[in-house]
């Protein structure tokens, strides 16, 4: 098989799948080769409401509306109940102190509930990756892109005029010519492997590893006393202690995805790498999530991953760029994944419509890794903080305020149409916020004691003040943020936007069950 195309995409996660929709809509000759074949377990599945803005917006913007759906639970379940998600409402997170038993702290010290949905109908989701990433394959295929699994790439040649890639898919070998090269293949990818890239940490982010499983048969969390502000299982439950934290995220057809990331220290502790043992070590330390997890089994082999941070010096060259996901990755606390791949397709596809055949292509590819490798650097800031701060709950409370005030800000101000107002991932370069938070993130790293704490978490406040649309840090909450028409209403001066111009937004977005 002979090919002379104008891209080549090499893996076929949702990144590249919709990597080349995308140049496909816009006029391509796409090629997408794949190692494996769907479906397959995939890892990465939680949404976040910036990862489904973006979604949406890349379905209008390229004329892909059998994506659409895929952005919000409500017409997930309508459009494709074949294709399982899990039902998101927001963040959940518990903290512990492991081996100790767990009474309710009171006014929910011990807990951190943010709502990002009113209702379930425009809820986030989490995505069963082994169905959506197939979905999205076919989809791909559908729209005419050469698809090819089974691919083993075994010679790779870039020149200035593009990539030459040599192989077989199957039985067949494979000879392609392409004048633009995407990379993927996420995490110890092609590229990196291919060019023998260099690879480099981030600073302030401990070295992490991970152990998961998807599982069957893990019960529901009951709530015990006041209503919470959505059910706290209909969420990403992060349950957090020193030097790691646990993630459940549970899916519609019956299957959980749970697994550990922690520090070098801790995983050692508990021999992480040994897989289902070191799981149930783990549990035995947890006492609810153990009566949570009795009577589950785990319906995938255990995957440990010993090295759970990257970062590529390289991400792009003069007809090759990596996709974020294979150029970095932070951690699943806060899922940033998603938005950082799905930002990082935005651009691609920009600079592919604008710039693919001009004499400032290699310069747009390179600005391109700048932003890229800025956006990583900001996640890293931010999760680095939450894990310098795992033992201490109030100020991993604060550091997630950060988070909560700066993307909800920002999917507010896209929502209303003023995108100039939060035009960088977690405001890092906005002038009232980044600098002045990446200084609060490095402090968030050496606190002492209690005092200092407070201290820190009224700075928190008041930096996030004037973008706080959430009632974010207000003491009558005690750790409780519903999501409030009225909050967004009574913060509307902060968009510069009218009454009338916030409800016409939240009825735009279904808002009002
Ligand atoms: C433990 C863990 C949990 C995570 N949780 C979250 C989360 O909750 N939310 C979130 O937003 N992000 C999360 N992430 C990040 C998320 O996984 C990635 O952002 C996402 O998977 C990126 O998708 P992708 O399609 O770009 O790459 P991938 O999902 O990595 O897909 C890469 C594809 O390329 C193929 N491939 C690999 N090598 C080759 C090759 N040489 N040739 C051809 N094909 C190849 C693979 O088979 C695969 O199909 C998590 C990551 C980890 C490690």
């Amino acid at each position: 098989m002979t090919r002379d195309v104008d891209l080549a995409i090499v893996g076929s996660g949702f990144g590249g799948s919709l990597m080349a929709m995308i140049a496909h809509q816009l006029g391509l000759s796409v090629i997408l080769l794949e190692r494996g074949k769907h479906p397959r377990m995939a890892i990465g599945e939680s949404t976040t409401p910036l990862s489904n803005l973006l979604l949406e917006r890349l379905s209008a913007t390229y004329d892909l509306p059998r994506l659409a759906p895929l952005a919000k639970w409500g017409s997930w379940q309508r459009a494709y109940p074949q294709i399982a998600c899990g039902l998101k409402r927001g963040f959940t997170f518990f903290h512990h102190i492991l081996g100790q038993a767990e009474p309710l702290a009171p006014h929910h010290a011990d807990q951190l509930l943010v709502a990002a949905s009113p209702h379930g109908g425009i809820a986030d989701t989490h995505w069963y990756r082994a169905e959506v990433d197939h979905f999205l394959a076919e989809e791909a295929q559908r729209l005419g892109v050469d698809y090819r699994d089974n691919a083993r790439i075994e010679a790779l040649d870039l020149t200035e005029n593009g990539a030459t890639i040599v192989g077989n898919a199957g039985d067949e070998a494979f000879h392609i010519h392409a004048r633009l090269l995407i990379d993927a293949t996420g995490a110890g990818g092609f590229l990196h492997r291919a060019l023998h890239l260099e690879e480099t940490g981030f600073p302030c982010l401990p070295a992490t590893e991970s152990l998961y499983s998807h599982f069957r048969g893990v019960k529901r969390t009951e709530a015990a006393g006041e209503t919470p502000p959505y059910a706290v299982d209909d969420a990403a439950v992060h349950h957090v202690f020193e030097g790691g934290w646990v993630w459940v995220l549970r899916f519609n057809n019956g299957v959980t995805s749970a697994g550990v990331a922690a520090t070098h220290a801790v995983a050692d502790k508990l021999a992480l790498h040994e897989g289902a043992p070191a799981w149930q070590r783990l549990l035995d330390l947890l006492p609810g999530l153990q009566a949570q997890f009795k009577g589950a089994t785990a319906c995938q082999p255990f995957k440990h991953l010993p090295t759970m941070s990257f970062r590529i010096k390289t991400i792009a060259g003069q007809r090759w760029a990596m996709l974020p996901s294979a150029a970095g990755f932070v951690d699943p606390l806060l899922s940033t994944g998603f938005p950082l791949t799905l930002m990082g397709i935005e651009r691609l596809a920009r600079i592919i419509h604008k710039h693919r055949n001009s004499a400032d292509l290699a310069w747009q590819l390179q600005s391109y890794a700048e932003q890229t490798e800025a956006d990583l650097l900001a996640a890293s800031r931010l999760i680095g903080g939450l894990y310098a701060n795992m033992d201490n709950f109030s100020a991993f409370t604060a550091v997630s305020l950060l988070y909560f005030a700066a993307v909800s800000f920002s999917e507010t101000a896209h929502r209303l149409g003023k995108p100039e107002l939060a035009s960088s991932f977690l405001l890092h370069q906005h002038p009232g916020f980044g600098p002045a938070s990446r200084v609060l993130l490095e402090r968030a790293c050496k606190l002492h004691g209690e005092s200092d704490t407070t201290a820190f978490a009224e700075e928190v406040l008041k930096l996030i003040e004037p973008f706080n649309l959430g009632g974010f840090g207000n003491p009558t909450r005690h750790n409780w943020y519903p999501v409030c028409a009225e909050d967004l209403l009574h913060a509307r001066s902060k968009l510069g936007a009218s009454r009338e111009e916030i409800i016409a937004m939240l009825d735009k977005l279904g808002f009002w069950a």
